[in-house]
């Protein structure tokens, strides 16, 4: 029988940096995962340079059914602890925007950090090792395809369920579920949406602008795109993460201004009119407006007043998405292991001692900008410090 102090589920960002911080304190840490590879979701993220914090990451930054859970953790392990490390590895990085960080070379490089910090640290790793269920008596057994594991603390950092393509599974829950553990209902976040076929507009597919895009109550102010299917761009994708089904989303593309008026003051011939109009908005959204007023009256024949409305109709975009691209594509998943039953202080399940969840396996959801990978760091640290015991 394979035994070690600490077992961590799951070698992804949570769980490699969980392992590392434990190992630190002198326990024996042996992590689990079923891929050839650990880490898939860091290579891949930000476009390949992985956006690793973000500068400003704070509780207001995250959803949850509890919006304070995540403030103990937050408040623990920041940013800065995050970038010093880095910096003590030398990896080069940037700002790119709202204090979003980047890697200047490519998001190997947080991988083999984190790989080279659990060798330091004495970690044992196990790929290719399928996670089948956990029971506990007095201590745990993690029952896996290579056969089971004993151990004393069991962290859970197994993720959310977009791109199953590269791994994601529903297993962090199923022993959540197990243990009497509730769950959010998971939900495909940080996703594009779908159109139905009165609202999309595949020939504008790749047109790309800044708007205010607007769910229920919230409002977020970054890049909207066109696709062939509905839409996507970083505001989108923020927006979707508060968005339920049958939900309208607002998009207002002249953001700060004015377009009913703008429109107004916009005098002559509607090639004039055009041309006025692709300085306020992208030319191809601009034309896609004009050639959208045919078979009604042309924009140069109408009066003042009704340009004004019109233009004020066109600033607040209202759709009404079909649906989202779902897990194929989804960065994240809202939802998870319900905040309520565990500890935000050490992520330890408040009625099985030993038993930790940490990262996006939680019901714990970032916004678009490193806020996910901060929370795994920050989950992690806080399930790591409590294996100091
Ligand atoms: C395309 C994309 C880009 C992203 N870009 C960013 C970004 O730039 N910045 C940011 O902050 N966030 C980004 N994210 C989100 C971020 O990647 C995740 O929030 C983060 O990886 C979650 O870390 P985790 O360790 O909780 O889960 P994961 O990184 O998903 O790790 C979970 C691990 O568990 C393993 N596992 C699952 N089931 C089993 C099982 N049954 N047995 C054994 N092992 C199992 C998986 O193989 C995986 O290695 C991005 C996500 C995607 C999909």
């Amino acid at each position: 029988m394979n035994d070690t102090e600490v077992l961590v589920l799951g070698g992804g960002a949570a769980g490699l940096f969980c392992a590392f911080q434990a190992g630190l304190l002198g326990r024996q840490v042996t992590v689990l995962d079923h891929g050839a590879k650990l880490g898939r979701k860091i290579l891949i993220s930000g476009g390949g340079r992985c956006n690793f914090t973000n500068l400003g990451a704070s509780p207001a930054n995250y959803l949850s059914n509890n919006p304070h859970f995540a403030r103990s953790a937050l408040a623990r392990y920041t940013p800065q602890d995050f970038i010093s490390l880095v910096k003590k590895h030398g990896i080069p990085f940037h700002e790119k925007t709202l204090g979003q960080q980047f890697c200047d070379r490519s998001a190997k490089d947080i991988l083999e950090m984190l790989l080279k910090e659990c060798a330091d640290a004495g970690v044992t790793i196990r790929t290719g090792t399928t996670v089948e269920r956990v029971t506990k008596a007095d201590r745990f057994t993690v029952h896996t395809s290579a056969g089971p594991w004993t151990a004393d603390r069991v962290i859970v950092a197994t993720g959310g369920l977009s791109l199953p393509t590269i791994g994601a599974t529903g297993i962090g829950y199923d022993i959540a579920r197990s243990f009497g553990i509730p769950i959010v209902d998971p939900v495909a976040a940080l996703v594009p949406f779908t159109l139905g076929p009165a609202e999309i507009r595949p020939e504008l597919a790749g047109v790309a602008f800044d708007a205010h895009v607007v769910v229920g109550k919230t409002r977020f102010r970054e890049a909207v795109l066109i696709t062939h299917r509905g839409l996507s761009g970083p505001a989108i994708l923020q927006a979707s993460s508060y968005w339920n089904p049958g939900q309208d989303v607002a998009i207002d593309l002249f953001p700060g201004g004015d377009l009913g008026e703008a429109l107004a003051a916009a005098h002559g011939s509607k090639a004039q009119i055009l041309t006025h109009l692709a300085t306020l908005l992208p030319r191809r959204l601009a034309e896609a407006r004009c050639l959208g007023q045919q078979g009604t009256t042309p924009l140069n024949a109408l009066a003042p007043p009704t340009l004004r409305r019109l233009g004020q109709e066109w600033q607040h975009w209202t759709l009404h998405p079909a649906g989202t691209e779902g897990w194929r594509t989804a960065e994240v998943t809202r939802g998870g292991v319900d905040t309520a039953a565990l500890s935000s202080k050490t992520m330890e399940a408040r009625d099985v001692p030993g038993l930790h969840f940490i990262g996006e396996v939680v019901d714990v959801t970032g916004w678009l900008g490193g806020y996910n990978f901060q929370w795994a760091w920050a989950s992690g640290a806080a399930a790591a410090e409590a294996c100091g015991w």
